[in-house]
């Protein structure tokens, strides 16, 4: 029945750790993957979901079904936390929220619910760079991809005038995916003034917004701070959708937990959009997974877990902003004469180092530093152990 089926490419990420695995050199990094470690390179369980998940198992709770739309105690405070408590159009109830298997299951809602509804242009445009399953999300649901300006190469930094001239050109009515923080794979964030920039003009250009926030409390530490983009969208008055993940926040990665909303202009506009919201995520995968959502829910309903998991995030945070320091410290102890100002004003847990494919090739080869070919560099398998070793392969070979 599958003769014709061709073999597809590996993915790019879990090659390199495929690659890094085989690697026998006790020196070896792998900076390829997106998750969290601490500072002897070991996957990291917070605190604060330790002792959630130990009360959620005291409870000897049942294996049920959860709703279509989830557990509400999580769906209702994850989205309380993006838009926070003084928000008006949660009081108001403009939200549809949905539990979603974490930020690409709320993507891929998103993707089917707007490639069913939307009335607008049907393409949505998407920064350049993005995270590579972007383009994967938005094509499975019907959704063309299309590409806005966003990182400048030569500055390692935002290309701000080329994404306002880039987003003043999209056409009217269409979609346009904004990273709420962290930007992932560029470390590179707008500044508070430059998303009020941004927003007046996806308003003045009528395009409808699809913030994707994986990282919220991730970048800067600080859970309000990282949803800046997020709060400003809602108080200059937009309509958008939201993915949000709690992967990185709570370290939840395979729980899969996070929530999709769609704000609506009214209760009873809010109201249809639940309705089919419902129907498309039961044809989807019929209602999401309990655990990790059970424990999320511990942690946002209770003020000890709670102040525990704002220290954890923090405490991440601040071992990633640490290593960008000590990275660049290093390189200058070396006597590089690049530039390297950008591992530290870059954010989140990515450096977009500007290293070429030949060099990455050669720190895979020659010094076994393992990362992707376009130069990201996971921060997280950073540790103070390895950073002298890390700068002097990344010295070698950008000489
Ligand atoms: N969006 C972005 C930009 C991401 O980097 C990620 C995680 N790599 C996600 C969404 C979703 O991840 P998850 O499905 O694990 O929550």
């Amino acid at each position: 029945w599958f003769s014709e089926v061709q073999m597809g490419p590996p993915d790019a990420i879990l090659g390199v750790t495929e690659a890094f695995k085989k690697d026998k050199n006790p020196k070896k990094i792998n900076l390829g993957a997106g998750a969290y470690r601490d500072d002897n390179t070991q996957p990291f369980v917070l605190p604060s979901v330790r002792e959630a998940e130990k009360r959620v198992l005291s409870r000897n709770l049942d294996k049920e079904y959860a709703t279509i739309i989830g557990i509400p105690e999580f769906y209702n405070k994850a989205i309380e936390l993006a838009l926070g408590t003084g928000s008006k159009r949660l009081a108001a109830k403009h939200n549809v929220t949905a539990q979603s298997i974490s930020g690409t299951g709320a993507l891929r809602i998103g993707a089917a619910f707007l490639a069913k509804f939307w009335k607008g242009n049907r393409e949505i445009y998407i920064p350049s760079p993005s995270w590579g399953n972007h383009v994967a999300i938005f094509e499975h649901a019907g959704l063309p991809v299309n590409r806005y300006r966003y990182y400048n190469k030569d500055t390692c930094a935002l290309d701000f005038a080329g994404l306002i001239e880039d987003l003043k050109k999209i056409p009217e009515k269409s979609i346009v995916l904004l990273h709420a923080c962290a930007h992932n794979p560029t470390g590179v964030d707008p500044t508070l003034e430059q998303w009020k920039e941004i927003s007046a003009v996806v308003k003045s250009r009528n395009l409808y917004p699809f913030i994707d926030m994986a990282y919220q409390g991730f970048a800067t530490g600080d859970i309000d701070r990282d949803a800046q983009a997020v709060r400003t969208f809602e108080a200059d008055g937009h309509d958008f959708s939201l993915a949000q993940s709690f992967a990185k926040n709570m370290g939840l990665y395979g729980e899969r937990a996070g929530a999709f909303t769609v704000l609506c202009s009214d209760e009873e506009e809010a109201a249809r959009v639940m309705s089919q919201v419902k129907i498309l995520i039961r044809g989807l995968y019929s209602n999401p997974p309990v655990h990790g959502a059970r424990i999320a829910a511990e942690i946002l309903n209770n003020e000890d877990l709670r102040a525990q998991w704002l220290k954890d995030v923090k405490l991440m945070a601040d071992r990633i902003i640490n290593v960008r320091t000590q990275l660049k410290d290093n390189l200058q102890k070396l006597g590089s004469s690049q530039n390297w100002d950008h591992i530290v004003n870059q954010i989140g847990m990515f450096c977009f180092t500007g290293l070429k494919p030949e060099q990455v090739q050669k720190l895979i080869k020659e010094h076994s530093v393992y990362l992707t070919n376009d130069g990201r560099v996971s921060m997280a398998g950073v540790t103070s152990k390895n950073v002298e070793y890390l700068a002097e392969s990344i010295h070698k070979v950008t000489k």
